[in-house]
């Protein structure tokens, strides 16, 4: 670190509320950076939402939660039980702030600045990952061979293809590729694809959970201090943080808040309402697929993805909007294998081992990335939706550089939670 930069970093001492891809990465950043790094966790770390996504790095995903077409099938999804996006009927009525928002999202200026403000993010975030991968020894996880999308109708293809000219516009590389080009690069895909759109920048983590347990392990050989325990609230005493865990009160110059959907919970705490839904989501492991795949394949209609990993081939994805706590309803996650089938005709879904994760999703698909205005002392890095790994490593430069008053790599400012707060004077 320069000497300019040192001067200008107001704290050193960071306690990183969370321990998910988020969390790990940001402290893991934070440590490498020279910062006096503690992590508070209730459970492992990886046991959120992290331990189960897709492992797809995604330059493509920049587009916001809701949709024209969406919102047309909205009533359909509803009633729906088994689609690839369910509503349970008792979640529907705590979802209108988020929905009223994720529709205002659609109008043309704002979406235009969603766009941009996840293209910036998504088109630096796998060079972003290069030196935590090399301090947690876990360059193995990464690869970038690319991610296809893949199509059964031409309808579906048409509609997808329309957005090709909005991600060359930010530099994103899309094309079309014929059906003959994708069975050449994914030959176990059934001859009934029409096409599909490859991006050949998009990269793959081949086992996340194993990626932030490197990360956890380089900070814990190093003596960072982790800290089993759930917090239950913190407090700005303007000389320093308190940390309310369960069972003690830590101290600490500065807090980030990394800790998924529950920060929603935090913040309310801290009386800043957060439009935070959780949008739960499915994976099935597949331990003998018996079909190989070269790279992520996102099945387009419906809208899943299926990801070589190194304990076998995961299908994963689907929404359903309903209460954290509520059961999952693994059917879901076995109902991705009988779809999955009509891409892959010789799948086999023997051994498989069903899974759901909350996602913390905010209106408009961009994440909360931030310090607090009413107190600097606490930052905040959630709301990664479907994004949170390909986003994780970019979060915590960004994080890093807020915390030590630098240049972010990214303009900050889209990020900001006053997007939802501006008539909240507490953050204001
Ligand atoms: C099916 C599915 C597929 C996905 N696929 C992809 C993909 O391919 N690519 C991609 O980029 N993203 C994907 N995602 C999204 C991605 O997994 C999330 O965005 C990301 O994992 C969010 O990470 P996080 O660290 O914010 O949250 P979490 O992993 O949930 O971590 C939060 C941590 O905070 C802890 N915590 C919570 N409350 C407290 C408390 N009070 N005290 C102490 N600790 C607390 C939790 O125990 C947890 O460990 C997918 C998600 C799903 C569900």
């Amino acid at each position: 670190m320069t000497e300019k930069a040192s001067k200008r970093m107001t704290s050193r001492d960071v306690t990183v509320l969370g321990a998910g891809i988020v969390g790990l990465s940001i402290a893991l950043r934070l440590h490498l950076d020279g910062f006096k790094v503690t992590v508070v966790e209730k459970s492992e770390p990886m046991q959120g939402v992290s331990f189960g996504n897709a492992g797809y790095l995604s330059e493509a995903n920049i587009f916001p939660p809701a949709s024209p077409d969406m919102l047309r099938q909205l009533p359909k999804f509803m009633l729906s039980k088994d689609g690839p996006l369910v509503i349970k009927p008792d979640y529907a009525t705590k979802m209108l702030p988020w929905a009223v928002k994720a529709v205002s999202a659609l109008k043309p200026n704002s979406y235009q600045n969603i766009l941009s403000g996840l293209a910036s993010l998504t088109s630096v975030a796998y060079a972003s990952f290069s030196e935590l991968l090399e301090a947690a020894n876990a360059v193995h996880l990464l690869t970038r061979e690319g991610g296809l999308v893949a199509f059964r109708t031409l309808a579906g293809l048409e509609a997808k293809s329309r957005a090709l000219p909005t991600w060359n516009s930010f530099g994103l590389a899309a094309e079309r590729l014929s059906a003959d080009l994708i069975r050449d690069m994914e030959p176990e895909l059934s001859n009934e694809i029409v096409g599909g759109i490859f991006f050949k920048n998009s990269g793959r983590c081949s086992n996340p959970r194993a990626l932030g347990e490197l990360y956890a392990r380089r900070l814990i050989e190093d003596g960072v201090r982790f800290v089993r325990d759930e917090v239950r609230g913190i407090e700005d005493v303007g000389s320093n943080v308190r940390i309310h865990t369960c069972t003690e009160t830590i101290t600490a110059e500065r807090v980030v808040l990394a800790m998924g959907f529950q920060t929603g919970a935090l913040l309310a705490k801290f009386d800043v309402k957060v439009p935070m839904v959780s949008e739960r989501g499915y994976h099935l492991m597949l331990p003998r697929a018996g079909v190989r795949l070269q790279r992520p394949v996102v099945f387009g209609e419906p809208h899943f993805a299926a990801t070589p990993m190194d304990e076998g081939l995961r299908l994963a994805g689907t929404a359903e909007f309903a209460r954290a706590d509520a059961p999952p309803n693994m059917e879901r996650a076995h109902m991705l294998a009988r779809l999955a089938k009509r891409y892959l005709p010789n799948l086999s879904g023997i051994d498989a081992t069903p899974w759901m994760g909350v996602r913390p999703s905010l209106p408009d698909g961009l994440p909360a990335i931030g310090v607090m205005r009413s107190s600097p002392r606490v930052a905040y890095a959630f709301g990664h939706a479907h994004n949170g790994l390909t986003l994780s490593a970019i979060t915590a430069r960004c994080m890093s550089a807020l915390l030590q008053g630098l240049a972010a790599p990214v303009d900050l400012q889209p990020y900001r939670l006053e997007r939802f707060l501006q008539t909240d004077r507490s953050t204001a």
